[in-house]
């Protein structure tokens, strides 16, 4: 696809401003203080911003106790010390007045009203307990976006009532890709932006999805002259920004594409033989395989030229090994098609046949931080629950290959079937992030006892909950211990930066304590967030105060190697069952799934009028988290950030012109939606922006603003990581 001038130049005006933000009305925490104003009473403290799960450094500047604005921690590796717009945007929402404050519990005439922390925890307490003795422990559930604190607790609080079920929402983000990575490569490695000559985006727009560490490496790479190639859909912004090539491809055959790049590495002898020989296994399976996926085969299929798949595949093996496809994230494998953990598998495999693992400007696994933990013998740990999972998450003959981080897109069904009784909700919207809305509201509404854990209510305590639990903001309250990964593994801290805006909120470690305490289950919570950070940090010979005056400190991993992982005795020692790279997976056989990655065509094709529906981020929304968010929603109004959006020749054919309203059909969903028409899209994708669509009716800044894919989709789960399926969906779409 080729782009006119106007559209070029106005994606370059857009990217511009987008980049201008920083210098903007929106730039910090300035209703109360200029940005550039520089009084002297300042203080500083160092932190983690909440906003998203990069967790970046940052310092908080205050005047008079008060958040005056925020940066960047330049000690960040990983960041290389900057914050995005969402990250000032959440920060600044400590003083929101949306904020939640006092516990709620909701009446019989579906309110809620205000209740002390203490009758909160007795009731949850008195109730959660008679769930347990009446259905049993695997019965309830914890569900979350995932974050260091609530990996702990929330694990801990499951473990300690003998429920095997702890979620977080990766069923409907990144599971298709790290099942696809850990069972080819052994786990997720991260680019080497910094020194690479070549790099493919397969779906993913760090400018967009926001990857600041990528963001930082290609910066450098690209002054050194490195060529980077966005395959995606959509030319997003970070195509627009640092892609010298987009390949749009068409919506869910990213496999294909990659399919015909193994043929040509391979064919052409292009791949990297040494490497193959020593760190591989499946070669001549996959070889034989990939015979028939030619680039005149994919052309077919993904509508890229032959041409143009021919020499991405012969650069990719002229810069080899500092050249690598991007291990991505949501998009093409994370959890969007029927197809998408094969296209993990198949993006993993291409890079194995470049043999850039662990090479410079390759792809490099991270070193780990060696914390500690609680001695046992003062703090008992909660057994192993010693029931199934309900979900099925590794479990045989249902999803025995997902991660153990579960799949909370399956438990309103569980619910509806009586499975599950009750639920806990921490930092979590699966009211408006998980596919169909109904089969979702419906679901959960069959729990008995809800209850969510939050700093600002959602859709889903609003549709579902029986108690709202207010959460401190991150800025009010200290966290735990966390590394950050990065070619020098750090280690920092969220610690509390000001006093509470309001003295309602707990911190989720009080939070958890409390109420097990209140469920006799103290023994499990008999130590202080302190006590496991400063065990965290002994090895590591740091206290907590260390973290909390220098905000971030390397750990004792030291930089990453640039030597494929080997064992004692010199053996390959990835972490897959043979050590090495496995083009053909023995494990994916085993429990009847594809060993190779074969073509496996997405569920639904768009025909005649019938677009697919893709979606993604917006540098300035995290999910739906940010939707009463009053800066981040002033920059989705001055951009019209809401508008979908539709290629301009098949808005000719449908007689819709840029800015008009249309109506989008599908699935038995309709929803009306200004549309941005341009040349940035495939013609056959309808691009729908992320966490819009609000429905609850107290985030009065995000209220039916927008549209929201998971409105069109149908519950559905693919079968080997067992991800919801969040782009197997066809719309129709007129003037309305
Ligand atoms: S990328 Fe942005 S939102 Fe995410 S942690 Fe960093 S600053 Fe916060």
């Amino acid at each position: 696809m080729k782009l006119n001038r106007r559209t070029f130049l106005k994606l370059s005006a857009a990217t511009a401003s987008m980049a201008a933000l920083g210098a903007s009305k929106y730039r910090s925490v300035d209703n109360w203080a200029s940005a550039n104003e520089r009084p002297s009473n300042i203080t500083t403290a160092y932190s983690v911003c909440n906003s998203c799960g990069n967790r970046c450094g940052i310092m908080a500047y205050l005047r008079n106790g008060r958040l005056w604005r925020i940066t960047g921690n330049p000690d960040d590796n990983k960041s290389g010390g900057k914050i995005c717009t969402r990250g000032h945007g959440y920060a600044q929402m400590v003083y929101d007045k949306y904020r939640l404050s006092q516990p709620l519990k909701r009446t019989s005439d579906g309110s809620f009203v205000e209740i002390p922390w203490e009758q909160a925890y007795q009731e949850i307490g008195d109730k959660l307990m008679g769930v347990v003795r009446k259905y049993g422990p695997q019965s309830v559930f914890w569900s979350e976006y995932s974050k260091p604190i609530s990996n702990f607790y929330g694990a801990r609080l499951m473990a300690a009532l003998g429920s095997p079920n702890w979620t977080t929402h990766s069923s409907t983000c990144f599971v298709g890709r790290n099942v696809g990575f850990d069972y080819t490569l052994g786990g997720l490695p991260s680019g080497d932006y910094e020194n690479t000559k070549y790099v493919v985006f397969v779906g993913r727009s760090p400018a967009d999805g926001m990857g600041l560490n990528i963001l930082k490496g290609l910066g450098v790479a690209k002054k050194k002259g490195a060529k980077v190639v966005s395959v995606d859909p959509r030319l997003s912004y970070s195509a627009g920004v640092l892609a010298d090539e987009w390949v749009a491809v068409k919506p869910g055959t990213d496999l294909a594409l990659l399919l015909a790049w193994m043929n040509v590495l391979i064919a052409e002898n292009l791949y990297d033989k040494g490497f193959v020989e020593n760190y591989t296994v499946g070669f001549a399976e996959l070889k034989e395989m990939v015979k028939q996926y030619t680039p005149e085969w994919a052309e077919t299929i993904t509508g890229v030229k032959a041409e143009q798949i021919r020499r991405i595949g012969r650069e990719l093996g002229a810069n080899r090994p500092a050249a690598f496809l991007e291990p991505g994230w949501h998009a093409a494998y994370g959890s969007n098609y029927a197809n998408s953990t094969q296209t993990a598998r198949a993006t993993a495999i291409v890079n194995g046949l470049l043999g850039n693992i662990n090479k410079p400007g390759g792809l490099c696994f991270y070193n780990r931080v060696s914390f500690g933990g609680l001695n046992p013998e003062l703090y008992p740990t909660p057994p192993a629950s010693p029931y199934e999972r309900v979900d099925g998450a590794g479990v045989k003959g249902k999803y025995p290959l997902t991660l153990s981080t579960g799949l909370h897109h399956l438990l309103p069904g569980l619910a509806k079937e009586g499975k599950l009784k009750a639920g806990i909700f921490y930092s979590v919207n699966p009211g408006r992030t998980v596919p169909d809305r109904n089969y979702v509201i419906e679901g959960y509404k069959n729990l008995e006892l809800t209850i969510v854990i939050d700093w600002q209510m959602s859709e889903t305590a609003e549709q579902f909950a029986d108690y709202v639990l207010p959460e401190s903001h991150p800025m009010e309250r200290d966290g735990i211990v966390e590394a950050i990964a990065s070619s020098r593994p750090q280690v920092t801290m969220q610690a509390k930066v000001i006093d509470p805006v309001h003295s309602g909120g707990r911190g989720l470690d009080r939070i958890v304590s409390e109420l097990a305490t209140a469920m006799g289950l103290e023994r499990f919570f008999n130590f202080t967030l302190e006590d496991l950070n400063k065990a965290m940090l002994f090895p590591l010979g740091l206290f907590p105060v260390h973290l909390k005056s220098r905000g971030i400190v390397d750990g004792d991993a030291g930089q990453w190697h640039y030597e494929f992982p080997v064992d004692g005795s010199g053996k390959p020692s990835l972490r897959t069952k043979s050590g090495k790279v496995e083009f053909f997976s023995s494990s994916f056989a085993e429990h009847g799934h594809n060993p190779l990655p074969a073509w496996q065509a997405p569920k639904v094709m768009p025909s005649g009028d019938k677009l697919r529906m893709i979606h993604g981020h917006q540098a300035y929304h995290t999910h739906a988290q940010t939707m009463n968010n009053p800066y981040l929603m002033s920059i989705t109004k001055d951009y019209e950030g809401d508008s979908i959006w539709l290629n301009t020749e098949t808005a000719k054919r449908l007689g819709i012109s840029d800015g008009d309203t249309v109506q989008v059909s599908g699935n038995g969903w309709e929803a009306k939606s200004k549309v941005k028409v341009t040349q940035r899209i495939h013609p056959e994708a309808l691009f729908v922006p992320g966490g819009y669509g609000g429905f609850a009716k107290s985030l009065v800044r995000g209220y039916g603003i927008g549209v929201n894919i998971n409105d069109f989709l149908k519950h559905d789960t693919e079968p080997i990581s067992g991800h919801a399926m969040m782009e197997e969906v066809l719309v129709s779409v007129k003037r309305a």
